[in-house]
Protein backbone atom coordinates (compact mmCIF):
# COMPACT_ATOMS: atom_id res chain seq x y z
CA UNK A 1 0.00 0.00 0.00
CA UNK A 2 1.27 3.41 -0.83
CA UNK A 3 1.14 5.57 2.19
CA UNK A 4 -1.41 9.20 1.52
CA UNK A 5 1.14 12.42 1.05
CA UNK A 6 0.97 14.08 4.60
CA UNK A 7 1.78 17.63 3.29
CA UNK A 8 1.10 17.67 -0.90
CA UNK A 9 1.28 20.49 -2.89
CA UNK A 10 -2.30 20.49 -4.03
CA UNK A 11 -6.00 20.26 -2.23
CA UNK A 12 -7.60 17.54 -3.15
CA UNK A 13 -10.94 18.14 -4.34
CA UNK A 14 -13.40 15.19 -4.33
CA UNK A 15 -15.63 15.73 -6.99
CA UNK A 16 -18.29 12.76 -7.54
CA UNK A 17 -19.72 12.53 -3.76
CA UNK A 18 -22.74 11.51 -3.02
CA UNK A 19 -25.76 12.25 -0.72
CA UNK A 20 -28.81 10.92 0.14
CA UNK A 21 -31.04 12.79 2.39
CA UNK A 22 -32.85 10.80 5.45
CA UNK A 23 -35.83 12.33 3.97
CA UNK A 24 -35.26 10.09 0.54
CA UNK A 25 -33.81 7.69 2.13
CA UNK A 26 -37.15 6.94 3.02
CA UNK A 27 -38.69 7.13 0.11
CA UNK A 28 -36.65 4.41 -1.23
CA UNK A 29 -37.50 2.17 1.70
CA UNK A 30 -41.41 3.03 0.91
CA UNK A 31 -40.36 1.67 -2.71
CA UNK A 32 -38.13 -1.37 -1.97
CA UNK A 33 -41.73 -2.42 0.31
CA UNK A 34 -43.92 -1.94 -1.86
CA UNK A 35 -42.77 -2.30 -5.28
CA UNK A 36 -44.84 -0.08 -7.24
CA UNK A 37 -41.76 0.93 -9.81
CA UNK A 38 -40.70 -1.52 -12.59
CA UNK A 39 -36.96 -0.93 -12.05
CA UNK A 40 -35.48 -3.92 -10.94
CA UNK A 41 -31.90 -2.64 -11.13
CA UNK A 42 -33.37 0.35 -7.90
CA UNK A 43 -34.59 -2.84 -6.16
CA UNK A 44 -31.39 -4.46 -6.73
CA UNK A 45 -29.64 -1.75 -5.72
CA UNK A 46 -30.74 -0.04 -3.21
CA UNK A 47 -32.35 -3.64 -1.76
CA UNK A 48 -29.03 -4.34 -0.66
CA UNK A 49 -27.23 -1.22 0.57
CA UNK A 50 -30.96 0.16 1.88
CA UNK A 51 -30.61 -3.43 4.30
CA UNK A 52 -29.11 -3.94 7.35
CA UNK A 53 -26.44 -5.71 5.54
CA UNK A 54 -23.04 -4.65 7.10
CA UNK A 55 -21.98 -2.49 4.31
CA UNK A 56 -25.48 -1.01 3.52
CA UNK A 57 -25.55 -0.02 7.02
CA UNK A 58 -21.60 1.62 7.14
CA UNK A 59 -22.79 3.29 3.70
CA UNK A 60 -26.47 4.30 4.54
CA UNK A 61 -25.19 6.46 7.54
CA UNK A 62 -22.20 7.95 5.65
CA UNK A 63 -24.34 9.02 2.67
CA UNK A 64 -27.17 10.96 4.29
CA UNK A 65 -24.85 13.29 6.53
CA UNK A 66 -23.53 16.06 5.55
CA UNK A 67 -21.89 17.39 8.83
CA UNK A 68 -19.42 15.59 11.22
CA UNK A 69 -19.17 12.06 9.77
CA UNK A 70 -18.67 13.22 6.26
CA UNK A 71 -15.65 15.74 7.45
CA UNK A 72 -13.95 13.26 9.86
CA UNK A 73 -13.88 11.28 6.81
CA UNK A 74 -12.77 13.57 4.70
CA UNK A 75 -10.42 14.69 7.54
CA UNK A 76 -8.55 11.63 8.53
CA UNK A 77 -8.38 11.52 4.42
CA UNK A 78 -6.92 14.10 3.33
CA UNK A 79 -10.13 15.13 1.57
CA UNK A 80 -10.29 19.05 1.98
CA UNK A 81 -13.43 19.59 0.06
CA UNK A 82 -16.25 17.56 -1.84
CA UNK A 83 -18.67 18.46 -4.80
CA UNK A 84 -22.06 16.79 -3.18
CA UNK A 85 -24.91 15.31 -5.50
CA UNK A 86 -27.83 13.51 -4.85
CA UNK A 87 -26.77 10.04 -5.02
CA UNK A 88 -28.30 8.07 -7.59
CA UNK A 89 -30.67 7.09 -8.74
CA UNK A 90 -32.19 10.75 -7.10
CA UNK A 91 -35.32 11.77 -7.42
CA UNK A 92 -35.58 10.21 -10.93
CA UNK A 93 -37.90 7.05 -9.75
CA UNK A 94 -40.32 9.05 -8.80
CA UNK A 95 -43.07 10.54 -10.65
CA UNK A 96 -41.94 13.60 -12.59
CA UNK A 97 -43.94 16.33 -10.73
CA UNK A 98 -43.84 14.92 -7.19
CA UNK A 99 -40.05 14.09 -8.25
CA UNK A 100 -39.48 18.17 -9.24
CA UNK A 101 -40.47 19.47 -5.92
CA UNK A 102 -38.10 16.94 -4.73
CA UNK A 103 -35.44 18.17 -6.31
CA UNK A 104 -36.29 21.53 -4.94
CA UNK A 105 -36.75 20.42 -1.48
CA UNK A 106 -33.00 18.52 -1.29
CA UNK A 107 -31.77 21.23 -3.31
CA UNK A 108 -32.47 23.97 -0.22
CA UNK A 109 -31.62 20.91 1.89
CA UNK A 110 -27.84 20.23 0.13
CA UNK A 111 -27.65 24.27 -0.09
CA UNK A 112 -28.34 24.30 4.00
CA UNK A 113 -25.36 22.10 4.84
CA UNK A 114 -23.10 23.73 2.20
CA UNK A 115 -23.54 27.15 4.27
CA UNK A 116 -22.72 25.36 7.56
CA UNK A 117 -19.47 24.12 5.85
CA UNK A 118 -18.66 26.48 2.80
CA UNK A 119 -15.23 25.31 2.98
CA UNK A 120 -15.58 21.89 2.87
CA UNK A 121 -18.71 21.56 0.16
CA UNK A 122 -19.87 22.76 -3.38
CA UNK A 123 -22.88 21.06 -4.75
CA UNK A 124 -24.40 20.35 -7.61
CA UNK A 125 -28.35 20.86 -8.12
CA UNK A 126 -30.99 17.79 -8.79
CA UNK A 127 -33.61 17.90 -10.85
CA UNK A 128 -37.10 16.13 -12.68
CA UNK A 129 -35.76 15.55 -15.88
CA UNK A 130 -39.31 14.10 -17.30
CA UNK A 131 -40.42 17.41 -16.38
CA UNK A 132 -38.68 19.57 -18.62
CA UNK A 133 -39.54 23.48 -18.18
CA UNK A 134 -39.56 22.44 -14.25
CA UNK A 135 -35.97 20.99 -14.59
CA UNK A 136 -34.58 24.00 -16.88
CA UNK A 137 -35.99 26.69 -13.91
CA UNK A 138 -34.59 24.29 -11.02
CA UNK A 139 -31.38 24.19 -12.19
CA UNK A 140 -31.26 28.02 -12.82
CA UNK A 141 -32.89 28.28 -9.33
CA UNK A 142 -30.18 26.20 -7.75
CA UNK A 143 -27.18 28.01 -9.68
CA UNK A 144 -28.39 31.81 -9.18
CA UNK A 145 -30.00 31.40 -6.27
CA UNK A 146 -28.71 28.62 -4.02
CA UNK A 147 -24.80 28.67 -5.33
CA UNK A 148 -24.67 25.07 -6.66
CA UNK A 149 -22.50 24.51 -9.32
CA UNK A 150 -24.00 22.79 -12.24
CA UNK A 151 -26.76 19.97 -12.25
CA UNK A 152 -26.78 16.21 -11.35
CA UNK A 153 -28.24 13.89 -13.96
CA UNK A 154 -28.78 9.93 -12.56
CA UNK A 155 -28.75 8.97 -16.27
CA UNK A 156 -31.92 7.74 -17.39
CA UNK A 157 -34.90 8.76 -16.25
CA UNK A 158 -37.55 5.28 -15.68
CA UNK A 159 -35.96 3.77 -18.89
CA UNK A 160 -36.30 7.73 -20.83
CA UNK A 161 -32.89 8.64 -21.94
CA UNK A 162 -32.73 12.56 -22.86
CA UNK A 163 -31.96 12.38 -26.05
CA UNK A 164 -35.15 13.49 -27.22
CA UNK A 165 -35.28 17.61 -27.96
CA UNK A 166 -38.67 17.68 -25.43
CA UNK A 167 -35.85 16.97 -22.58
CA UNK A 168 -33.62 19.67 -23.94
CA UNK A 169 -34.42 23.04 -21.87
CA UNK A 170 -32.26 21.66 -18.92
CA UNK A 171 -29.68 21.56 -21.36
CA UNK A 172 -30.07 24.90 -22.74
CA UNK A 173 -29.76 25.99 -18.94
CA UNK A 174 -27.15 24.39 -18.01
CA UNK A 175 -25.06 26.19 -21.51
CA UNK A 176 -26.77 29.84 -20.44
CA UNK A 177 -25.60 29.45 -17.16
CA UNK A 178 -22.14 28.20 -18.29
CA UNK A 179 -22.05 25.20 -15.96
CA UNK A 180 -21.45 21.23 -16.22
CA UNK A 181 -24.09 18.69 -15.95
CA UNK A 182 -22.74 15.66 -14.64
CA UNK A 183 -23.85 12.43 -16.07
CA UNK A 184 -23.50 10.02 -13.28
CA UNK A 185 -24.56 6.09 -13.75
CA UNK A 186 -27.70 4.15 -12.68
CA UNK A 187 -28.71 0.92 -13.01
CA UNK A 188 -29.83 -0.29 -16.01
CA UNK A 189 -33.71 0.49 -16.81
CA UNK A 190 -35.85 -2.57 -16.98
CA UNK A 191 -35.47 -2.71 -21.16
CA UNK A 192 -31.82 -3.58 -20.48
CA UNK A 193 -30.76 -4.90 -17.68
CA UNK A 194 -32.31 -8.71 -17.90
CA UNK A 195 -28.79 -10.06 -19.12
CA UNK A 196 -26.97 -7.85 -16.70
CA UNK A 197 -28.91 -9.45 -13.32
CA UNK A 198 -28.71 -13.13 -13.33
CA UNK A 199 -24.75 -12.12 -12.64
CA UNK A 200 -24.87 -9.73 -10.80
CA UNK A 201 -22.98 -7.53 -13.25
CA UNK A 202 -26.11 -4.42 -13.38
CA UNK A 203 -24.26 -1.83 -10.78
CA UNK A 204 -20.74 -0.42 -10.64
CA UNK A 205 -19.06 -3.68 -11.37
CA UNK A 206 -19.97 -3.29 -15.16
CA UNK A 207 -24.32 -1.93 -15.62
CA UNK A 208 -23.43 1.22 -15.02
CA UNK A 209 -20.59 1.77 -17.30
CA UNK A 210 -22.51 0.62 -20.03
CA UNK A 211 -25.76 2.69 -19.53
CA UNK A 212 -24.03 5.74 -18.50
CA UNK A 213 -21.79 5.49 -21.72
CA UNK A 214 -24.81 4.69 -24.05
CA UNK A 215 -26.70 7.66 -22.54
CA UNK A 216 -23.52 10.31 -23.53
CA UNK A 217 -23.35 8.58 -26.88
CA UNK A 218 -26.95 8.78 -27.50
CA UNK A 219 -27.13 12.88 -26.65
CA UNK A 220 -24.04 13.30 -28.89
CA UNK A 221 -25.68 11.04 -31.87
CA UNK A 222 -29.15 13.37 -31.49
CA UNK A 223 -27.17 16.00 -31.99
CA UNK A 224 -27.58 18.21 -28.34
CA UNK A 225 -24.06 19.63 -29.13
CA UNK A 226 -24.75 20.67 -32.57
CA UNK A 227 -27.83 22.68 -30.88
CA UNK A 228 -25.52 23.65 -27.69
CA UNK A 229 -22.13 23.85 -28.73
CA UNK A 230 -20.88 24.78 -24.92
CA UNK A 231 -22.47 22.60 -23.63
CA UNK A 232 -19.88 20.60 -20.74
CA UNK A 233 -21.64 16.94 -19.84
CA UNK A 234 -19.27 15.52 -17.10
CA UNK A 235 -18.46 11.39 -17.00
CA UNK A 236 -16.65 9.68 -14.04
CA UNK A 237 -15.05 6.31 -13.96
CA UNK A 238 -12.56 8.05 -16.67
CA UNK A 239 -15.48 8.37 -18.77
CA UNK A 240 -17.30 5.24 -18.44
CA UNK A 241 -14.80 3.99 -20.85
CA UNK A 242 -15.11 6.14 -23.80
CA UNK A 243 -12.09 7.33 -24.34
CA UNK A 244 -10.92 4.01 -24.67
CA UNK A 245 -13.46 3.36 -27.91
CA UNK A 246 -13.26 7.01 -28.88
CA UNK A 247 -11.35 5.70 -32.34
CA UNK A 248 -13.52 2.69 -32.78
CA UNK A 249 -16.55 4.96 -32.13
CA UNK A 250 -15.50 8.14 -34.33
CA UNK A 251 -14.78 5.78 -37.59
CA UNK A 252 -17.59 3.59 -37.22
CA UNK A 253 -20.27 6.66 -36.54
CA UNK A 254 -18.52 8.80 -39.33
CA UNK A 255 -19.49 5.97 -41.78
CA UNK A 256 -23.22 5.13 -39.86
CA UNK A 257 -24.58 9.00 -40.07
CA UNK A 258 -24.01 9.32 -43.85
CA UNK A 259 -25.51 6.43 -44.50
CA UNK A 260 -29.44 6.95 -43.87
CA UNK A 261 -29.81 3.71 -42.69
CA UNK A 262 -31.47 4.82 -39.33
CA UNK A 263 -34.00 7.38 -39.40
CA UNK A 264 -32.81 8.86 -36.21
CA UNK A 265 -28.97 9.32 -37.34
CA UNK A 266 -28.17 12.07 -39.11
CA UNK A 267 -24.30 13.93 -39.54
CA UNK A 268 -23.07 16.04 -37.49
CA UNK A 269 -20.92 19.74 -37.43
CA UNK A 270 -18.27 18.00 -35.78
CA UNK A 271 -16.83 14.54 -34.93
CA UNK A 272 -17.40 12.20 -32.22
CA UNK A 273 -13.60 12.74 -31.29
CA UNK A 274 -14.43 16.44 -31.17
CA UNK A 275 -17.20 16.14 -29.01
CA UNK A 276 -15.77 13.74 -26.62
CA UNK A 277 -12.11 16.12 -26.13
CA UNK A 278 -14.61 19.43 -26.34
CA UNK A 279 -17.82 19.12 -24.41
CA UNK A 280 -17.05 16.13 -22.05
CA UNK A 281 -15.20 16.56 -19.13
CA UNK A 282 -13.83 13.79 -17.08
CA UNK A 283 -13.35 12.52 -13.45
CA UNK A 284 -11.23 9.20 -12.18
CA UNK A 285 -14.49 8.20 -9.70
CA UNK A 286 -14.28 4.37 -8.59
CA UNK A 287 -11.19 4.14 -10.79
CA UNK A 288 -7.87 4.41 -8.49
CA UNK A 289 -5.31 3.11 -11.14
CA UNK A 290 -2.69 5.28 -12.99
CA UNK A 291 -3.15 3.52 -16.66
CA UNK A 292 -6.67 4.63 -17.22
CA UNK A 293 -6.41 7.89 -15.57
CA UNK A 294 -3.16 8.87 -17.75
CA UNK A 295 -4.78 7.41 -20.69
CA UNK A 296 -7.85 10.12 -20.66
CA UNK A 297 -5.28 12.82 -19.65
CA UNK A 298 -3.22 11.99 -23.19
CA UNK A 299 -6.14 11.65 -24.90
CA UNK A 300 -8.83 14.12 -24.22
CA UNK A 301 -6.22 16.53 -22.19
CA UNK A 302 -4.88 16.55 -19.01
CA UNK A 303 -7.13 20.34 -18.09
CA UNK A 304 -10.38 17.99 -18.79
CA UNK A 305 -9.36 15.46 -16.36
CA UNK A 306 -10.31 15.50 -12.28
CA UNK A 307 -9.90 13.18 -9.42
CA UNK A 308 -13.27 12.21 -7.16
CA UNK A 309 -13.01 9.75 -4.85
CA UNK A 310 -17.05 8.21 -5.64
CA UNK A 311 -17.62 8.66 -1.52
CA UNK A 312 -19.37 7.09 0.15
CA UNK A 313 -20.27 3.97 -2.25
CA UNK A 314 -16.13 3.43 -2.67
CA UNK A 315 -14.81 4.95 0.40
CA UNK A 316 -11.32 3.25 0.01
CA UNK A 317 -8.95 5.28 1.83
CA UNK A 318 -6.00 3.49 0.60
CA UNK A 319 -6.38 4.99 -2.93
CA UNK A 320 -6.04 8.03 -1.34
CA UNK A 321 -2.22 7.11 -1.56
CA UNK A 322 -2.32 4.95 -4.60
CA UNK A 323 -3.45 8.63 -6.03
CA UNK A 324 -1.13 10.72 -4.83
CA UNK A 325 1.72 8.24 -6.61
CA UNK A 326 0.53 8.71 -9.53
CA UNK A 327 3.06 9.50 -12.36
CA UNK A 328 2.75 13.35 -13.04
CA UNK A 329 4.71 16.10 -11.42
CA UNK A 330 3.68 18.18 -9.44
CA UNK A 331 1.79 21.10 -11.30
CA UNK A 332 0.17 18.51 -12.98
CA UNK A 333 -0.95 16.85 -9.83
CA UNK A 334 -2.21 20.31 -8.66
CA UNK A 335 -4.09 20.30 -12.10
CA UNK A 336 -5.99 16.86 -11.48
CA UNK A 337 -6.60 17.07 -7.75
CA UNK A 338 -7.23 20.62 -7.61
CA UNK A 339 -7.00 23.38 -10.19
CA UNK A 340 -9.79 21.64 -12.69
CA UNK A 341 -12.04 21.43 -10.18
CA UNK A 342 -11.71 25.21 -8.94
CA UNK A 343 -12.16 26.23 -12.47
CA UNK A 344 -15.19 24.19 -13.70
CA UNK A 345 -16.92 24.24 -10.51
CA UNK A 346 -15.60 27.77 -9.51
CA UNK A 347 -14.48 27.36 -6.35
CA UNK A 348 -12.69 30.24 -5.10
CA UNK A 349 -8.76 30.06 -3.59
MN1 LIG B 1 -20.78 7.83 -7.92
Amino acid sequence: MTERNPNPAYKRIATEEAWVPAELMKLYKRELETKAINDPGFHSLWGFFGSESPRGQAMAARIQDLDDVRIKDMDDNGIDMQVVSLGSPGVQIFDPVEASAMARSFNDELAAGIARHPDRFVGLAAFSPLDPAEAAKELERGVTKLGLRGGILNSHTLGTYLDDEKYWPVFEAAEALDVPIYLHPQTPPASMIEPFLKRGLDAAVYGFACETGLHALRLMVAGIFDKFPKLQIILGHCGEGLPYWMSRINYMHSHISVTNRYEHVKPLKRSAREYLRENFLYTNSGVAWAPPIMFVRDVIGPERMMYAMDYPWQFEPSEVGEMDALPMDDAAKKQFFEGNARRIFRIAE
